[in-house]
């Protein structure tokens, strides 16, 4: 499949290039030139990853990395995705768990995906190295994916006491080929930083660089396989196509299920679900597109303002009515999230994460008809023991950690800090 930008159809290049570039020269996204009809496969049974293989092949197709997709594959999922049964009929809620991976957030796919991608494109003698600027969820799933690859030096840079302790713990307890960066200063200021690399063109001749963040195709593709492995669960056992509540910020995950949905796979209404960032909600509201500087909120790994996957949305339907006629967006508010985790384990026994609470607050505020008649899919983006210190004192106990997470608590950490200047960024690119 030929990939191009949302901004030229004429610059299109095989997936592999894609996935190295990581945002296409004229700075658009990449995107598939045209979306492939897969239809409804036979999965019966299925499992993640075998489906997975179904719904990529046509991606793959043609590319230096066809040969190794099932390879790819089975070294990326090697979690599960479960759906959880929340409430049975006559109204049907699921949970769909994206949390099981080593940093208990749905970035573990993507990140790992793409490192397993990346690991298999020829380079040209140089080690690879991954230049990342985090908030927060990101930062940690692409250190843990790329943690000891041969040939490959990653730098993590993240707002020196602007992040939890438990994520702080997952940026800074690899060592070996990772280094991280507590900057002093705002998270802009780290992607000011990176964005700088990426823009010298000495230290680009020098070093094979690549940012592997959530714009790279290579972290959405695996992204739609869990919404059509599980679109098709329900497929299958119930004959109708379910609903998903996303929890957006940045609209990675809404590109993955509108594609999920584009390949023909039985998905219903997807609605995207927003915190206090209104920028999607005002646009869907209003039919301006707004972009703004983001709002801290509980639910902070969706505090974006400009979200940049909307460039993929209108790619595919150009016009603002096209996108506010496929979709719905929401916007929920701090205090509803903080009641909502207190009387979701109040009243159904479940222990949410601020993101994920964001989904079931709507849900609960569906139309009673809309909740008999579709089977709602509420997608959980995170564990809630991430987020203890938030969740904890609402629920009134203690959260039990996943193993994945108890498992970084006992590794030594090691931090550096750097001052909020590239030239103190570019000294330890060049070192080494
Ligand atoms: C990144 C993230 C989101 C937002 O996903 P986008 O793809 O950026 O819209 C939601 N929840 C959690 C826990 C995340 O880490």
């Amino acid at each position: 499949m030929r990939i191009c930008s949302t901004r030229d159809r004429g610059l299109a290049v095989p997936l592999a290039e894609a996935l190295q570039l990581g945002l296409a020269p004229d700075g658009g996204l990449f995107v598939p030139v045209e979306l492939p009809r897969v239809g409804l496969p036979r999965t019966g049974g299925m499992t993640l990853n075998g489906t997975a293989r179904v719904l990529l092949a046509p991606f793959f197709a043609g590319d230096l990395l066809e040969p190794r997709l099932a390879e790819i594959i089975a070294e990326a999922f090697t979690f599960p995705a479960p759906l959880r049964r929340v409430q049975v009929d006559p109204e049907r809620l699921s949970l769909l768990e994206l949390f099981h991976g080593p940093t208990a957030a749905f970035k573990d796919f993507g990140a790992r995906f793409l490192a397993a991608c990346l690991a298999r494109i020829p380079g040209d003698g140089r080690p690879l190295t991954i230049l990342v600027a985090t908030s927060g969820d990101t930062g940690g799933a692409v250190a843990a994916a790329f943690h000891n690859r041969p040939g490959v030096r990653v730098l993590v840079l993240y707002p020196a006491g602007l992040v939890s302790p438990l994520q702080e713990r997952q940026l800074t307890c690899w060592g070996g080929n990772v280094q991280s960066f507590a900057v002093r200063g705002s998270f802009d200021d780290c992607q000011r930083m990176v964005k700088q690399a990426f823009a010298d063109a000495e230290l680009r001749a020098r070093l094979r660089l690549n940012s592997a963040n959530s714009i790279n195709l290579g972290r959405l593709l695996p992204q739609l396989c869990y919404f059509g492995a599980t679109a098709l669960r329900v497929w299958d056992s119930e004959g109708r196509a379910p609903g998903f509540l996303v929890p957006s910020g940045n609209l990675g995950q809404a590109v993955a299920c509108v594609w999920a949905q584009a390949l023909g796979l039985p998905i219903g209404e997807i609605v995207l679900v927003h915190n206090a960032n209104r920028t999607v909600p005002d646009f869907f509201a209003g039919g301006e597109w707004h972009p703004r500087a983001s709002v801290a909120t509980l639910a902070s790994a969706m505090d974006v303002g400009d979200p940049s996957n909307m460039e993929r949305l209108r790619f595919l339907w150009p016009e603002a009515a096209q996108i506010t006629a496929q979709l719905r967006a929401v916007s929920v508010s701090d205090t509803e999230i903080r009641d909502c985790i207190r009387e979701e384990y109040a009243q159904a026994g479940l222990v949410l994460c601020p993101h994920t609470a964001t989904a079931l607050h709507v849900y609960r505020h569906l139309p009673a008809a809309s909740r008999r008649e579709t089977h709602w899919v509420a997608v959980a983006t995170a564990h809630p023991a991430k987020f203890e210190e938030i969740v904890a004192p609402l629920i009134g106990g203690t959260l039990v950690m996943p193993p994945a997470l108890a498992a970084l608590a006992t590794r030594p950490v090691a931090r550096e800090e750097l001052p909020a200047e590239f030239a103190a960024l570019r000294a330890h690119l060049t070192s080494a």
